[in-house]
């Protein structure tokens, strides 16, 4: 996505070898054109698929889980939560673990069950594919509810970790609308072309 790639290029740096930031427009301050067209980009990805629900992750993949619900008509979006809050989550829930690759350590994630009925189909959004342990987590709880992974959508893959491949290789269809491929003293290299041009 032309849009997305400028807006990294333009706004966006990178930390060491392999933290991107963009907080600019994705994860902090939220550019809300860009992530309307993110939405669509998406809708137009994933049109022919049928699709009931948005699933994502607290909290960054939650503005482009919104944009992408609104360019399907409103679809119902659900975010696992992170966090064991007795108050606004019961015992009924279906979780998986998985690795923060940002924070460095395990957590759970946890989504209530009855939000998520059997035989839906549901499209998984997230901000970043990295090593993939957030789309795994989601798709696990997907697959304990009985229910279907229509697609996996992220803004932006970092083609030089492993998520990507491994998650095409298990058979997801895997869509990005923009593809880090390396940083350079800061700078991000991004893939020429991206599953939306
Ligand atoms: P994965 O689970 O694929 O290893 O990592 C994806 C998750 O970690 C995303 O939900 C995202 O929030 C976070 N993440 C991974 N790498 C980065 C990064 O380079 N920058 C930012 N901002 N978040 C990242």
């Amino acid at each position: 996505m032309k849009e997305l790639r400028e807006a990294i290029l333009k706004q966006g740096f990178g930390i060491g070898h392999d933290i991107v930031k963009v907080d600019m427009f994705l994860n902090h301050r939220l550019d809300i054109a860009l992530l309307t067209n993110i939405g669509q980009a998406f809708y137009e990805a994933f049109q022919d698929e049928p699709v009931d629900m948005i699933l994502t992750i607290e909290a960054s993949g939650i503005a482009a889980a919104i944009t992408t619900a609104q360019a399907f008509g409103n679809l119902p979006v659900i975010f696992a939560k992170k966090s064991r809050t007795t108050s606004t989550l019961s015992s009924d829930v279906y979780e998986a673990k998985v690795y923060s690759f940002t924070h460095k350590s395990e957590n759970f994630i946890r989504i209530a069950k009855n939000y998520l009925p059997k035989g839906s189909n549901v499209l998984i959004i997230d901000d970043f594919l990295a090593n993939g342990e957030a789309a795994e987590g989601l798709a696990e709880i997907v697959r304990q509810a009985g229910a279907h992974v229509a697609g996996i959508g992220v803004c932006i893959e970092k083609g030089f970790q492993a998520g990507g491949q491994k998650l095409r290789n298990e058979g997801y269809r895997v869509v990005s609308l923009a593809t880090v491929t390396g940083i350079e003293n800061g700078r991000l290299q991004l893939a020429d072309a991206d599953d939306a041009d």
